[in-house]
């Protein structure tokens, strides 16, 4: 296969059987979304939001794209809108990695910073002032498109179904961390409507507020949230773990020395979720679950000292 175009190269990335052992002789699979173009799940979101968009008509030529992000969302939306010759800003909190916010300019996207104290809404707040002053522009706005969910619900879990499929194992559990909430939403609808039994879980790191915590800050970068994701289905989500920075640490370094596997924090959280689903379901059962990115990008944040 010879490809044509970056975008063909979204979607159908490895899904990994991992070696760790997981309790009750349980199974851990691992889809490696850092096998992305630009590097993470996102890459699926800026596709199919910008496509969706452009068949609407909400984005013609010269459209600015406006967005708030934590990242990986922006480099996702700066390579599909790059591909399209639009026009890229990225609303993002200054704490958020370095290294992504260099990728989102290398792709050609105009950083605003709001202040991280602010978080995540106080991106959201800019993000909406900015269209307003922008003519010609368009803001997909993941935190309430139904695009977002309807991404995954399209792309990640079917090929999860079909590569379990193809092998003859079956799907017991899915466990995925939630920022804007897209990833779990759409991907919990899909197993729910074509998986029977299947338990899901959603993780979020200490300091998110689904299990009823209060909020504060965490290392673990990507998930975590200070409201409730408007499109989260409480019907569709069986279990919420909530995992401390270290639980998630730890894991990431031992991805690296196991398996050669580098994963990003959301990733190491998102495993050891997987590890307290096992002991939940019945032995030997099949849990799904999703690295959304690499280490690669957090390594100024020292991700493995
Ligand atoms: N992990 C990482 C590294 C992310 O950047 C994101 C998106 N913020 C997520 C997980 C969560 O994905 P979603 O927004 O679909 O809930």
């Amino acid at each position: 296969m010879i490809y044509k175009a970056v975008e063909e190269m979204v979607g159908d990335t490895p899904l990994m059987q991992l070696k760790i052992s997981a309790p009750k002789g349980s199974h851990i699979f691992a889809k490696l979304e850092m096998f992305n173009p630009g590097g993470s799940i996102k890459d699926r979101l800026g596709k199919y939001m910008l496509h969706q968009a452009q068949t609407e008509g909400l984005v013609k030529e010269g459209t600015t794209i406006i967005e708030p992000t934590a990242g990986n969302t922006g480099i996702g939306i700066a390579l599909a809108a790059g591909q399209l010759g639009l026009k890229s800003i990225l609303v993002v909190p200054e704490k958020f990695s370095q290294e992504k916010q260099t990728l989102m300019q290398a792709l050609g996207a105009q950083l605003v910073h709001t202040p991280s104290e602010k978080g995540i809404v106080g991106a959201i707040e800019k993000a909406r002032e900015l269209a307003a002053e922008i003519q010609n522009s368009y803001v997909p706005m993941q935190f309430d498109n139904l695009d977002n969910p309807d991404a995954y619900y399209h792309s990640i879990a079917p090929e999860i179904e079909h590569e379990m499929q193809t092998n003859n194992i079956s799907i017991d559990g899915f466990v995925a961390g939630v920022g804007s909430g897209g990833t779990f939403v759409g991907m919990a609808r899909y197993f729910k409507e074509h998986v029977s039994q299947i338990k899901t879980a959603v993780v979020e790191p200490e300091g998110s507020i689904l299990n009823g915590g209060t909020e504060h800050s965490h290392r673990i970068e990507g998930i975590g949230v200070e409201f409730v994701p408007p499109f989260l289905e409480r019907k569709n989500v069986d279990r919420i773990y909530t995992i401390s920075d270290d639980a998630a640490f730890s894991l990431v370094k031992q991805m690296a020395q196991e398996e050669g596997l580098m994963i990003g924090s959301s990733s190491g959280a998102a495993l050891a979720a997987s590890l307290k689903l096992a002991e939940e379901l019945k032995p030997n059962s099949n849990i799904v679950t999703v690295f959304p990115d690499s280490s690669e990008r957090y390594l100024s944040q020292n991700i493995y000292s």
